[in-house]
């Protein structure tokens, strides 16, 4: 076994003279860690204990299962690095005899990020992690689905805006299992068919045919004792709770897109979108077309007539509203700017209050009177009282 020893002093680097540099030079690249300390084998270690202890430590430090971890993702690059220089037995010599000096004189720096990583050892990964139970490709970042979901609020909170906790069923890896879905204790075991590949080999004449493996479906692992509580899929539904700002002037059946809100991205994808479809409940007083807004007020024909003060609803509370003396059926007051407000704040709608005149359909004797009195002054012809009709009909009826 070699001995490992300092560089060599000729090694023909430029040496760093200044000091400033040298102590930014140490505080930027922090020590390196021995490799066989990293995977934590022997230095005689044969090659599968220490393909066997980098299978370890990454499906520890995995990004699937550190999502948002930056540590976990230096150990995860620590243990490729450690593992790309310990499983070649040239860069393990010169590991050995010069330390990680030894390694970068052959040409090797490490790896840049953690997709290196996985293309570099797909076929690893490959059995590692096919049973994940997040689906489709294995070998690069993934988008995180989406969510969608639907909120219900009342109209007022549609024009003046709300914050709602929303709840949703996400998907997320087991942790029971750590999302590898073989139950606690054992592993997806190495499938024996295809040896890890997911893909077997036919031979047919002169042709070689692959196909998926029929035995693991591709996956290369099979799990012979399933997580219970995921039934060996590796994923559970969870409920989340998610703050949501809800704009002012959202109207029934928009959908709002929420960026970043869906479900976590894998191997440093980014993550989905939220999609929440907006209910609106109605209110009563209040009909709105666009960004406008549409109400009424109710008035008899003696106060449109004289002019009166009426209570009139708009969506900052009932007002007092002044209506002239001759105020005429399906007359529409504009009250500018003070609709529903426009999303991005830009502006309002318009109110409009339509004024409705009611004309009545009892009177009393004095207010009768009182009519006829008024239709007689202005020279108005009107019907002959309602009396002298109705006993006219009964007279005919009874045939006299
Ligand atoms: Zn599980
Ligand atoms: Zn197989």
């Amino acid at each position: 076994m070699a001995v490992r020893t300092a560089a060599p002093a000729d090694s023909g680097e430029p040496s760093l003279t200044a000091t400033t540099q040298v102590f930014s030079f140490s505080r930027a690249v922090p020590a390196k860690r021995d490799y066989y300390e990293v995977l934590g084998v022997e230095r005689t270690a044969p090659a599968p204990d220490i393909k066997r202890a980098y299978r370890k430590a990454a499906m520890q430090w995995h990004p699937d299962r550190n999502p948002g971890n930056p540590e976990a993702e230096e150990r995860f690059k620590e243990a490729a690095e450690a593992f790309e220089v310990l499983s070649d037995d040239n860069k393990r010599r010169l590991y050995d005899q010069y330390g990680h000096e030894g390694p970068s004189r052959a040409g090797f720096s490490g790896f840049q990020g953690t997709d290196e990583i996985f293309s570099r050892f797909s076929d690893l990964f490959g059995d590692l992690f096919g049973n994940l139970g997040f689906g489709g490709r294995r070998d690069g970042p993934q988008r995180g689905g989406d969510l969608k979901t639907r909120v219900v609020i009342p109209f007022a909170e549609a024009v003046s805006g709300v914050e709602r906790e929303l709840t949703v069923q996400r998907r997320e890896a087991c942790d029971d299992c750590n999302g590898s879905g073989a139950a606690p204790g054992t592993r997806p075991q190495t499938c024996s068919q295809c040896g890890g590949h997911g893909q077997v080999i036919h031979r047919q004449g002169f042709f070689t045919i692959q196909t998926t493996c029929p035995r693991c479906q591709g996956q290369g692992s099979m799990i012979t004792s399933p997580c219970k509580t995921c039934s060996g899929t590796g994923a559970v539904q969870r409920e989340a709770t998610l703050k949501v700002n809800i704009p002012a002037g959202v109207d029934d059946g928009q959908t709002l897109r929420i960026p970043g809100r869906g479900m976590a991205g894998v191997k440093g994808g980014p993550p989905g979108n939220l999609y929440v479809e907006v209910a609106v409940q109605p209110d009563e007083r209040f009909q709105r077309d666009e960004y406008d807004v549409h109400s009424k007020v109710t008035i008899s024909m003696v106060q449109a007539a004289l002019g009166c003060t009426v209570k009139a609803a708009t969506l900052s509370g009932d007002i007092d509203l002044e209506l002239e003396a001759g105020t005429q059926p399906n007359h529409v007051i504009t009250r500018k700017g003070k609709g529903v407000p426009v999303i991005g704040g830009r502006g309002f709608g318009d109110h409009h209050i339509h004024v409705e005149v009611t004309v009545p359909t009892k009177l009393s004797g004095d207010q009768e009177d009182l009519l006829r009195e008024l239709a007689e002054l202005g020279g108005e012809s009107v019907a002959e009282p309602k009396k002298g009709f109705f006993s006219s009909l009964r007279r005919r009826k009874r045939g006299c």
